[in-house]
């Protein structure tokens, strides 16, 4: 009986457990207990559950329009280890493009604000996702892929495969991993992603490989004199798994209401979300 991919971060699901509860002991040993929250840990296992439902149910609706531009795919791979290495990384560079694009227009960052939506950083806030990323479009950037030629299945996959990597970045108790900085994305590397210090913000938007961010000069390097400091510029304060993923949409559909003209309607949906926030602070000022 074969294994189906889909089925992968449910089989993991016992792996990323033991990690949370081998963290749990080894902070508690450390006597912090700032890095654990049960309520935030509760709000991101809630969030794992609704994204994994919307996940599945998404893709169940996008297949017939992977499956139709597949059949009009460019190429044909014989299927093969260096075809799955081509796919791994193409994916992983489109990651990288929908990773910065979550961050900086804010129509895909009332998803992915999500995931960035906690204070604290363990390995908890990797379930940390939005059951919005349909809505916002995430399934379009990994369509090219089908076209090029790869099965729908197999895009499924590594998308899978990335997802369940980003797991174990999520972290304060692995430091510095040497050489390996230069090439994968590491804890490091991702905490200062989660941070909101401004020389932090919007950096790092590597999944496996950070290759791409050292290349188009996104990549900062975690400095031991100034600790991350973890969330969202504008802070999210509840608890509520259903508030956390509405509460950016929200925000956004009350700014478009109110704005009197086009463009700023059109740049509180697609601009970065600090012209947003400046936009809609005008807004209350009036
Ligand atoms: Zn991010
Ligand atoms: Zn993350």
């Amino acid at each position: 009986m074969g294994f189906d991919i889909e089925l992968l971060l449910l089989a993991l699901t016992p792996l990323f457990l033991l990690c949370v509860a081998l963290e749990v002991v080894y902070w508690r040993r450390q006597r912090r207990a700032d890095i654990y929250g049960w309520r935030d840990s509760l709000c991101s296992a809630a969030l794992g559950l609704m994204h994994q439902g919307a996940d599945k149910l998404a893709w169940f609706l996008v297949l017939p329009v992977y499956a139709w531009v597949w059949q009009h795919r460019l190429f044909d791979f014989p299927l093969g280890w260096p075809a799955f290495v081509a796919l791994f990384v193409a994916q992983d560079f489109l990651y990288y493009g929908f990773h910065r694009a979550s961050h900086r227009v804010r129509w895909l960052w009332a998803a992915h604000s999500v995931h960035h939506s906690s204070t604290r950083m363990n390995f908890t806030t990797a379930f940390r996702q939005s059951l919005m990323y349909p809505v916002a479009g995430m399934w379009l950037f990994w369509l090219p892929l089908a076209w090029l030629g790869f099965p729908p299945e197999a895009v499924v996959g590594v998308v899978l495969i990335n997802l369940a990597f980003q797991f174990f970045v999520h972290t304060q108790a692995i430091p510095r991993l040497g050489v390996l900085e230069k090439v994968f994305n590491t804890p490091s590397i991702h905490r200062v992603h989660h941070a909101k210090n401004p020389r932090y913000l919007d950096r790092n938007y590597a999944g496996v490989l950070v290759v791409w961010d050292r290349l188009f000069g996104s990549y900062v390097e975690e400095d031991p004199a100034e600790p991350c400091d973890y969330g969202t510029v504008k802070p999210v304060t509840s608890f509520n798994p259903l508030w956390v993923t509405l509460t950016e949409w929200v925000d956004m559909a009350r700014e478009v209401a109110r704005a009197r003209v086009w463009r700023e309607k059109l740049a509180l949906l697609f601009g970065p979300p600090e012209a947003a926030e400046r936009i809609a602070a005008g807004q209350a000022r009036d």
